[in-house]
């Protein structure tokens, strides 16, 4: 059997990149999956598309995580369809880097609300459908721990935030069972960060590695933390970096 067989999940921001990499990989390990987007409901359509064919189950639903209603509805949609919640991805963000002077309003409310604010009330609506045993799982950044370039620093705020959050909730989840991680990634090859883009020169100039990472190998230790094998990590910020913190 496949290692998340009979287990439920939400992704958050599942239509592209990091998201859509979790997405194929819960559906493939056996996972029933429900993944949200905002604006991209065509690619969210093929990444569920992919999913079945790949003889997993995936259901895009439209959630603005801007608007704690969607998100709420994003929630009790997959639990009354699925019959319960086990696993909770927030993977949903977004990222804008000027220098802090530089930062228009719009993009540091963007940045707090999705990044921060939307994985609040995931993760508490969530908690409302989740019996024990079940695994949280944020997608912060390496940034909260390591900002080398200027531009980075509500960015990183945010990302600092989501691994406090992580922190404290360990204790008041542990009694249940629960879990919960936080995944910071390094610079991974999507449309907010391409492997091709401006940055990646001076990203990979302070690796260990001399590529970006996939969000498939994001993915993959997502399914990892979701599974029955990673009971015992919680509270904690996991790099999958390339070293950019070595
Ligand atoms: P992308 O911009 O490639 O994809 C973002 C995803 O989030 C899309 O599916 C998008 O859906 C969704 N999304 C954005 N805004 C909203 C919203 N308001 N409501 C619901 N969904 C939304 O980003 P990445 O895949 O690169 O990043 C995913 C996560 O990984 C983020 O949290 C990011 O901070 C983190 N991360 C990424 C790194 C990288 O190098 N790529 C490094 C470290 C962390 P739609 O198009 O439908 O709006």
């Amino acid at each position: 059997t496949r290692p998340l067989e009979g287990k439920t999940a939400l992704v958050t921001g599942g239509s592209r990149g990091v998201g859509a990499g979790i997405v194929a990989r819960l559906a493939a390990d056996g996972a029933k999956v429900a993944f949200t987007y905002a604006r991209s409901a065509d690619r969210a359509k093929a990444v569920a598309a992919e999913a079945v064919a790949a003889g997993g189950i995936a259901h895009p639903i439209h959630a603005d995580s801007r608007h704690e209603q969607d998100i709420e509805a994003a929630v009790a949609r997959t639990a009354d369809r699925f019959g319960g919640l086990d696993i909770l991805v927030n993977n949903a963000g977004v990222g804008s880097f000027a220098p802090i002077t530089d930062l228009k309003i719009d993009e540091i409310d963007a940045m707090l609300t999705i990044n921060v604010r939307s994985t609040i009330i995931a993760i508490r609506e969530a908690l409302a459908h989740m019996d024990d045993g079940g695994r949280i799982i944020n997608i912060g950044s390496i940034n909260a721990d390591r900002t080398p370039f200027p531009g980075q620093s509500v960015y990183a705020l945010t990302k600092g935030a989501v691994s406090s959050l992580t922190r404290g909730l360990a204790h008041e989840l542990a009694p249940r069972g629960i879990t919960v991680n936080n995944v910071q990634p390094g610079p991974i090859d999507t449309e907010a960060n391409p492997a091709d883009g401006p940055f990646a020169t001076a990203l990979l100039g302070v690796m260990a590695t001399d590529r970006f990472g996939t969000a498939a190998e994001i993915g993959a230790f997502v399914s990892y933390l979701a599974g029955p094998d990673a009971a015992y990590i919680t509270g904690s910020s996991l790099n999958v970096d390339g070293g950019f913190t070595a």
